[in-house]
């Protein structure tokens, strides 16, 4: 027991055990997510299983010289995080370069860091924020304009993603693209122009996004060695709020196999801190069943481990049948005939035994989708015990729910209405949102449903503000979305979140669940998750994170039990290196609830209004004295 800190208070049993554990955590909360033992206050780990769970008297029979015993102090434990739809592999291979704007609360504050940040960057490399935050989240409730960016970074390319309805370019960023007042609009997109008919620095997806992501692919790459190192960060950083497992959804540039090269290589070093289960994308419009067909050739669903699995394809199957879910321009209607090869591709893969997921946010695309399916079901094709989902679903329809059910298929659902809500009630009302994605009644129907982000270039990757969506039903910026029946429990979120993820990917016998056999993923949390405040559930952070018994990250009390220091950031002038990922309000060790310290928030909240330009002119218009005392609720916000 050297080895423990705190240092625990159970007795061993007399005379070693028999199969000693390598970890106990004692004196905890535990959440088991097992109905039949609900809850427990310790547990035995041994081989990255979980070797007893109960009471301490339970797991103080594993106790041998050599267990490492970690006290909880309390804390609520949960069972790991799993994201069902996080496109992991891309944001590791790109995170070091990307400054986040994750969690911050004000675009004064967002504009700071730019600044700081275009002193800091070299010559001939862009600053890019990359989804993750939206204006609602600012005290000021915008976005920035290209004339703020150019005044923060002159010379530095900046280039700003806002999820994927839009980009604000500085000047130096629209040189660097190469768009001139001759450069015509990408399919879908539209390269706005000032008066001068010079591109103005904002890039629009009307709907499409092909605009945003392909400019951001102009900004310079990483090298393979700082790709691992980025990678390592990445995933690091989903440990901190408790994340164990994640699916990925694959993504356009993401290419099979050579940008899955990175993941693989680091989990055949033994240095994933975070269970990967992935799927494969077709990447050229035109020329996807040359893909499908040269994968269902060469490689296998279920290939891989616990820690990295092939889990099938998608979330793309054909380009033309992919909706785009931009809820500030109208609904995209798809390609008469996308059917034909979208057909062919979902026939290949199961007639090879392979599962799929499927994106589709509008219940027009997935009618189609499903007549797709109905007609290969007839040919007895479809189910074949493969497993398959929709992800998104966004406008499903009760029918098209029942026609889901029917075919065997799942879903997996993500809190875009988290940033895009606004957006939507804009477009569709509040009565059509209070049903959008209508979890409830998936859930109603017995459809398993799995949760997560869609994260990283619009959703935030931080799984707690997903849940506080979950159950609270309200954007980031505040707004309610959906009337209390249609509100989730907090287990029932939590179960979407860790069983939910696990049962698309076939695994729900061996995680998802704290229960022996299971595998040793958990959680310590910051706050109570089952009693603080709902408002206070997306500043929950993980104070230690264990996968498979491996300490993966560890602070407050535990700082220092992780297993070896992450490799440093490379480059050095990365803006992670700086600022870190997800901006909290508050650090984890803080003993009490985040809605203890109002005091701190008004303060800052305070400081933000009365600083900045936009609210200086805003108040002028409201009739307000601009000089006056900042409230800490400005009656300029009330209209
Ligand atoms: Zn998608």
């Amino acid at each position: 027991m050297a080895d423990s800190m705190p240092v625990g208070g159970t007795v061993p049993a007399a005379g070693p055990p028999q199969h000693p554990a390598d970890l106990v955590l004692r004196n905890a909360k535990i959440h088991t997510g097992d109905r039949a033992r609900p809850e427990a206050s310790a547990l035995a780990v041994r081989d990255g299983r979980v070797l007893a769970l109960g009471d301490e008297h339970a797991v103080a029979a594993h106790i041998g010289p050599d267990t490492r015993v970690v006290d909880a102090l309390g804390r609520r434990v949960v069972p790991g995080l799993n994201d069902s739809h996080l496109h992991v592999i891309r944001g590791g291979l790109n995170y070091v370069l990307e400054l986040r704007w994750d969690g911050v609360r004000s675009l004064r504050q967002g504009l700071a860091m730019l600044r700081e940040q275009a002193a800091r960057t070299p010559k001939g490399q862009w600053i890019r924020v990359v989804g993750g935050w939206t204006a609602e989240q600012f005290a000021e409730r915008r976005l920035p304009t290209p004339a703020e960016l150019n005044a923060v970074a002159p010379d530095t390319p900046v280039f700003v993603l806002h999820l994927y309805q839009s980009a604000v370019l500085n000047r130096a960023a629209v040189r660097a693209a190469g768009f001139t007042r001759d450069t015509p609009d990408p399919r879908g997109g539209q390269i706005v122009r000032g008066r001068d008919g010079e591109p103005n620095g904002v890039l629009l997806a009307a709907p499409g996004a092909l605009v945003l992501y392909s400019t951001l692919a102009k900004a310079p790459a990483l090298d393979e060695a700082d790709r691992k190192t980025s990678t390592v960060h990445f995933l690091r950083e989903l440990n901190r709020f408790g994340l164990t497992s994640a699916v990925d959804a694959a993504g356009g540039f993401q290419n099979f196999p050579d940008n899955y090269a990175t993941v693989v290589e680091l989990a055949r070093e033994g240095r994933l801190t975070l269970r990967i289960a992935y799927h494969l994308f077709p990447q050229t419009a035109g020329q996807e069943l040359d893909d499908l067909r040269r994968w269902v050739a060469t490689v296998r669903p279920d290939e891989g481990d616990e820690w990295l699995r092939l889990n099938g394809a998608g979330e793309n199957l054909t380009w033309a049948a992919a909706d785009f879910e931009n809820f500030s321009e109208p609904r995209p209607e798809l390609e008469a005939g996308y059917e034909g090869r979208f057909e062919q591709a979902v026939r290949l893969l199961m007639e090879h035994g392979w599962g799929f997921r499927l994106h589709a946010t509008y219940d027009e695309t997935i009618r189609r989708d499903l007549a797709v399916f109905e007609k290969l079901a007839a040919d007895g094709l479809f189910p074949a015990g493969n497993r398959w989902l929709f992800d998104h679903a966004e406008t499903v329809s009760p029918h098209s729910l029942e026609r889901i059910a029917a075919l065997g298929g799942a879903i997996s659902v993500q809190n875009r209405m988290s940033f895009q809500g606004s957006a939507f009630v804009d477009r569709y009302g509040a009565e059509t949102a209070a049903r959008t994605p209508p979890v409830t009644e998936m859930l109603a129907l017995g459809l398993p449903v799995a949760a997560g982000t869609d994260a990283t270039r619009v959703s935030s990757y931080n799984p707690w503000v997903a849940l506080h969506w979950l159950v609270t039903g309200r954007t980031v910026g505040g707004r309610a979305l959906y009337p209390p029946q249609r509100l989730l429990s907090r287990e029932g979120a939590l179960e979407l979140y860790t069983r939910g993820g696990a049962r698309i990917t076939g695994e729900e016998e061996v995680k998802g669940l704290l229960k022996e056999g299971f595998l040793a993923d958990f959680a310590v949390l910051s706050h109570d998750y089952f009693t603080v405040p709902a408002e206070d559930i997306p500043h929950i952070e993980a104070v230690l994170t264990v996968v498979g018994g491996r300490l993966v990250h560890a602070v407050a009390e535990y700082e220092g039990l992780d297993e070896a220091a992450a490799p440093p950031i490379s480059p050095a002038w990365s803006p992670v290196a700086r600022f870190g990922g997800y901006q909290a309000s508050l650090p984890p060790s803080a003993s009490s609830p985040p809605s203890a310290s109002g005091a701190r928030q008004a303060d800052r909240v305070a400081e933000v209004a009365a600083g900045s330009d936009e609210q200086y002119r805003w108040r002028l218009a409201c009739g307000l004295e601009p000089a006056g005392p900042a409230g800490f609720v400005d009656p300029c916000y009330g209209g």
